[in-house]
Formats: C-alpha cells, sequence, structure tokens
C-alpha cells in the first residue's frame, strides 16, 4: 500500500509517519531525512541540497526524483511505502504517478494534515530531534531534556528550524506544494484530516482516512 502524508512544515508528518510505520508495516520514506543524512555524510547530493535547505528553499525536482525512485526500489519497499515530504510540487507528483504506474502500485490515499499556521511556528520552534533513534521531542517552547526520552541519544535542533527559515519554510509551502491539495482532490484521493491536538488522536484518524 502507498500513502502521502501531506502537509506544511510543523504539521507532524514526520512523527506521525514514525508512529504508523509500525502499525501500517510499511516503511516511512522521508526525503528530508535521506537529505539530511547525505548532508551528514558529506555527499556530492549532501553538499548541493545542503545550499537549498539551509534557505528554507526546495530541493531541485530531479534530484529528488531520482533519489526516490532508487529508494523505493529497495526491498522493504515491496509491500509499499507511507512518503512523508515528497511529493512537494507538482512536477514531483508527475512523476511519482509514473513511477507508480510502472511498477504497478496504485496510490492508495493522500492524507493533508490540516493545522494553524500559530500551531505550525510554535511547533517547530520547540522542536528538537534525536541524534540516535530520530525521535521528535517538543518542549512547547521550554528548554529541552537533557537527553532523549526514549534511548538517552543526544538532542538537536534542525539548522532550517531557525524563525527566518521557517517563515521562508512556510511561504514555500503555500507556493509550490499547496496546489498538490488540488491535483490530489482532482484525483479522489486527498483526505483531510485535523492535524491539531493529541498525537495518539491525530494517529488514530490518519488511520481512518487511508484504511476507510
Ligand atoms: P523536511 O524534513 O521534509 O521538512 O525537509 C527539509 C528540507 O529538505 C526542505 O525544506 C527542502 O529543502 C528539502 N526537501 C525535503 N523534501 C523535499 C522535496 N520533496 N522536494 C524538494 N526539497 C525537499
Amino acid at each position: 500500500m502507498v500513502a502521502i502524508l501531506l502537509g506544511p512544515p510543523g504539521a507532524g508528518k514526520g512523527t506521525q509517519a514514525r508512529r504508523l510505520e509500525e502499525d501500517l508495516d510499511i516503511p516511512q520514506i522521508s526525503t528530508g531525512d535521506i537529505l539530511r543524512d547525505h548532508v551528514a555524510r558529506g555527499t556530492d547530493l549532501g553538499k548541493q541540497a545542503k545550499q537549498y535547505m539551509d534557505r528554507g528553499e526546495l530541493v531541485p525536482d530531479q534530484l529528488i526524483i531520482d533519489l526516490i525512485a532508487d529508494r523505493i526500489d529497495q526491498d522493504d519497499a515491496a509491500a509499499g511505502f507511507l512518503l512523508d515530504g515528497f511529493p512537494r510540487t507538482i512536477p514531483q507528483a508527475v512523476a511519482l504517478d509514473g513511477l507508480l504506474r510502472a511498477r504497478e502500485v496504485p496510490l492508495r490515499a493522500v492524507v493533508l494534515l490540516d493545522v494553524d499556521d500559530e500551531v505550525l511556528v510554535r511547533r517547530i520552534s520547540g522542536r528538537y530531534l534525536c541524534r540516535e533513534c530520530g525521535e521528535d521531542v517538543n518542549t512547547g517552547g521550554e528548554e529541552p531534556p537533557e537527553a532523549c526520552p526514549k534511548c538517552g541519544g543526544e538532542l538537536y535542533q534542525r539548522d532550517d528550524d531557525r524563525p527566518e527559515t521557517v517563515r521562508k519554510r512556510l511561504e514555500v509551502y503555500r507556493e509550490q506544494t499547496a496546489p498538490l491539495v488540488d491535483y490530489y482532490e482532482g484525483e479522489s484521493l486527498l483526505r483531510r484530516v485535523d492535524g491539531s491536538g493529541e498525537v495518539d488522536e491525530v494517529t488514530r484518524r490518519i488511520k481512518v482516512a487511508i484504511k476507510g
């Protein structure tokens, strides 16, 4: 089964995708995580991508499409996958349609996580990630705990979670990614889910939206 989690930065796509991974028994594929891994390893792709990421802009479509084409052909993705942060532009969505068609895998649902701007900015500015297990810890504006509550790993804040970059990322979302809502609504694949409130409750809503 293939599903997409769509929504602005801070909507909870990563947190929810990691939780759903186990439940649906398909891997989460996050282009943001893959790119951050390339940046950390200093690969050529990482060096190219970093310039865009640091500015809050999108990495060029073709780099991302090649990366996804490669990733979905790995063994763990054979039974399906949950996309988080891809597609983010119309050309990416068109390319994904082609990749899925060639592999004869249907797209089951596109879940749009709806969250107010005010909540997005608050969530992003209080967001810390664990270097070891990737856990997303939200402090709600308070100081972060000394270590990851799940595994004890070191916590860090993403470079692109600074307020000025966040504003740019929200603008990029509205201009380049929001048009995907109409694109998928046209194909009757879009399911709107309220992304505010308790994490568990949002997970439950997404499961209903995907399976129902
Ligand atoms: P994310 O972790 O999904 O918020 O992504 C972090 C950054 O990685 C974005 O601000 C973009 O610079 C880049 N990125 C991630 N996914 C994509 C994508 N599908 N297309 C273009 N750039 C992307």
